[in-house]
């Protein structure tokens, strides 16, 4: 079970995680956790302005960061217990805040150093839900991610060591729970070999929660957010949006492009080469049975399981008639990209032209000049991707005519489909993404019993 910083942001929101795990016990839980709400952010505040030798403010926000933390706990323990655990939080503070003294002092902030300050987040909240789950009688454990999560060196991004992570996990975590009781860890961080504290990447609990589930072949992974799960569609555009229940790893990571904040699949990647379902859930609703992501989803009697639109994309169109099919063309047309770092999301070429899709940005009249050495180049921004992902579209025929069958009226300025199998994208103009997501959402989700593929 893992629980990310709105599901720990607060006393009261600590006190659901705890009844929430107390549900599961007899499932026999792992818990982690990521620090609470905004703290890594602060965190990396106050290392970059140690960094900088703003020793003043690093510690500023060190101070706000340590009030934080003991309202926190005052609220959810008892006096005997928060007496104990005041100075043991002290101590980490005092410990955090040596730290940005030091950095400050020499001035410098490494890689290496910004992962031990980064770290202090989930050291912190792992120890107040330990806390607060031992005063409301669940046998909690605390348990250093840094004993057990083992990675290489590259700070700030280390990569798992798998072998010694699972030898360790199998080591640590599994007899507590086989002893009944419930482990507690800090999401994100880890340590090398040697010791050094690493950090997993931002966002990377979710990532620690698959690598703990898969080292230890848990039967389901639980992901606790404050959504429902993930939704057929954007509800600020489509009130009547639906919760996704299943959805298959391949189709949730063509969503992921399209900043489903949710979740990155990517992270729970571990837990689904081994079979183990990752679900989606929402911890001020916990009664939702949220979404399930699966290796591979069960048949779905719908068209669809999401549209995404993604606007503020600019068209690059480069003509070049007698170049295009010339060998080596396209190579230089993406070294150009390659070199302004501009990463490409739709392609789609003919005989003489070319057409790519970019986020829109500041580069993008260098990177035309760039262009406009090997060909004619046009471009042209306020556009939008519209992306339709599911599974069916690698088997059933004719699914693209029901899709542009309903936009006879639209401009579409580029299409693609079969780069994945499973999604089938097209761009428009930026302004019309509400009008256009809400008919296909209306025509493809309002009734799911009508039987579309008659
Ligand atoms: N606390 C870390 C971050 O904010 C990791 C996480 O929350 O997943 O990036
Ligand atoms: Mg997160």
């Amino acid at each position: 079970m893992k629980f990310g910083g709105t599901s720990v942001g607060d006393a009261k929101a600590i006190a659901r995680v705890v009844e929430i795990v107390r549900g599961r016990l007899p499932q026999r839980p792992i818990v982690v956790v990521s620090a609470m709400a905004k703290v890594t952010d602060q965190l990396l505040q106050m290392a970059r302005a140690a960094g900088a030798g703003d020793r003043r403010t690093a510690l500023t926000l060190a101070r706000e960061c340590r009030e934080r933390h003991y309202n926190t706990a005052g609220e959810l323990l008892g006096t005997a217990l928060f007496t104990q655990f005041h100075s043991d939080l002290g101590t980490e503070f005092e410990e955090l805040e040596e730290l940005l003294r030091g950095i400050a002092a020499v001035g410098e902030l490494t890689p290496r150093t910004t992962d031990h300050v980064a770290s202090y987040g989930e050291v912190l909240s792992s120890k107040l839900v330990t806390a607060a789950m031992s005063t409301h009688d669940i046998p909690a454990v605390l348990l250093d991610s840094r004993d057990c999560i083992v990675t290489d060196e590259t700070f700030t991004r280390a990569a798992p060591l798998f072998d010694d992570t699972n030898a360790k996990l199998k080591e640590l975590v599994a007899p507590l729970v086989e002893g009944g009781q419930v482990p507690v860890m800090g999401g994100f961080i880890g340590a090398t070999r040697g010791g050094v504290t690493t950090t997993i990447g931002r966002g990377g609990s979710d990532f620690s929660a698959a690598i703990v589930g898969a080292g230890l072949s848990a039967d389901k992974i639980e992901i606790w957010t404050d959504v429902d799960g993930m939704m057929t569609t954007d509800p600020n555009i489509c009130p009547d949006a639906k919760r996704i229940k299943v959805i298959s790893f391949d189709e949730a990571a063509e969503l992921a492009y399209f900043g489903a904040k949710v979740l990155h699949p990517a992270t729970v990647l571990p837990a689904i080469q081994k079979n183990i379902p990752v679900y989606i859930l929402n911890s001020r609703n916990p009664a939702c049975e949220g979404t399930r992501i699966a290796a591979r989803a069960p048949h779905c009697k719908n068209f669809f399981k999401a549209i995404a639109a993604k606007k503020r994309i600019t068209i690059i169109d480069i003509a070049a008639p007698r170049m295009l099919l010339a060998h080596g063309f396209l190579k230089a047309i993406f070294d150009a990209f390659d070199r302004h770092r501009i990463a490409v999301d739709v392609v789609s070429t003919s005989e003489v032209s070319v057409s790519l899709t970019v986020d829109s940005n500041e580069q993008i009249p260098a990177l035309a000049a760039d262009l406009a050495k090997l060909a004619d180049v046009k471009y042209e921004g306020r556009k939008a991707i519209v992306c339709l992902v599911g599974e069916n579209l690698r088997e059933i025929p004719g699914i693209s005519a029901h899709v542009f069958g309903q936009l006879s009226d639209v401009k579409i300025r580029m299409i693609s489909q079969g780069a994945s199998e499973i999604n089938l994208t097209f761009v428009i103009d930026e302004d019309q993404v509400p009008a256009i997501v809400q008919r296909l959402h209306r025509r493809f989700f309002s009734d799911l019993d009508q039987a579309i593929f008659a």
